[in-house]
């Protein structure tokens, strides 16, 4: 039978990439979303994936839809991809504590969130790849996000303790820090700015979202057992550590 996947915000931008290079690739998909009723209703149309409304920053809801998910699919969840996000920029002087709140538990809070309800599962089934979606912020810092950069560097430490954690019972655990990609979220960076970053890019483009998703179909697979605690980052060179 084949691997049941969830990725919340799997309905937009990478998420929607994800979601779609793992269907293809033959895998059952669930796909999360927080409010975008019409994108949602529109996508699972498009790519016959059920789609899920919940809200990954608050934990018992994120418990229910997975004990949703395992019904309707008659599965557990073997593969789960810590995608959703946000950002609410502003410099550190003028951030109200909410848009700090928001962020850490949107972005990090829900890797703990979704991570906690599947991995009981996934230790009975000896089998899970957990993938979380960090950034190229998250590793190099980025001003204006004191919240956003601090919420993903918090994944890429979270990965690696989960990784150890895991890999006993053929569990594990990844992240991926891309560097700008063609989304909804970078469309919504001012041109000005937009420019600015596209000139320090090497390879001189954003990424596509589909270039993440081919990321995460590799580091998902049955025999990539043996990569865990790692970060893939697909930035096209902007930055290199
Ligand atoms: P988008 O804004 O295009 O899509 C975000 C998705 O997350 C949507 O499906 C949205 O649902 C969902 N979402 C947001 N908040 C919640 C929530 N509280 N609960 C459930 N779902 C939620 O984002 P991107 O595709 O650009 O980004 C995806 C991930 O990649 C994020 O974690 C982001 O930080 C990361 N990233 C993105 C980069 C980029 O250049 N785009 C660069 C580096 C990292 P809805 O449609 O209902 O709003």
């Amino acid at each position: 039978m084949s691997r049941l996947a969830l990725v919340t915000g799997g309905t937009r931008g990478i998420g929607e990439a994800i979601s779609v290079r793992l269907k293809t690739a033959g895998y059952l998909v669930a796909a999360n979303y927080a409010s975008n009723d019409a994108k949602a209703r529109d996508f699972s149309k498009e790519f016959d994936i059920p789609v899920y409304k919940f809200d990954v920053a608050d934990f018992d809801a994120c418990k229910t839809a997975i004990e949703s998910i395992r019904t309707d699919f008659g599965h557990d969840i073997d593969i789960l991809i810590n995608n959703a996000g946000i950002t609410r920029d502003n410099t550190i002087h003028n951030m109200t504590p909410e848009c700090w709140h928001k962020v850490m538990e949107t972005n990090l809070g829900s890797c703990f969130n979704l991570s906690r309800n599947v991995i009981g599962t996934m230790r009975a089934n000896n089998f899970g790849r957990i993938v979380n979606i960090g950034s190229i912020n998250g590793q190099a810092g980025q001003y204006g996000q004191v919240n956003y950069a601090a919420s993903k560097s918090g994944i890429h430490g979270f990965t690696k303790a989960l990784a150890q954690e895991g890999a006993r019972h053929n569990i594990t655990a990844n992240a991926i820090a891309p560097g700008y990609i063609a989304t909804d979220m970078v469309r919504a960076v001012p041109e000005r700015v937009l420019e600015k970053i596209v000139a320090k890019i090497p390879v001189g483009r954003l990424g596509s979202a589909d270039e993440v998703a081919r990321g995460v179909e590799f580091l998902v697979a049955d025999d990539a057992g043996f990569i865990t605690g790692s970060t893939l980052s697909i930035n096209g060179g902007q930055h290199m550590y």
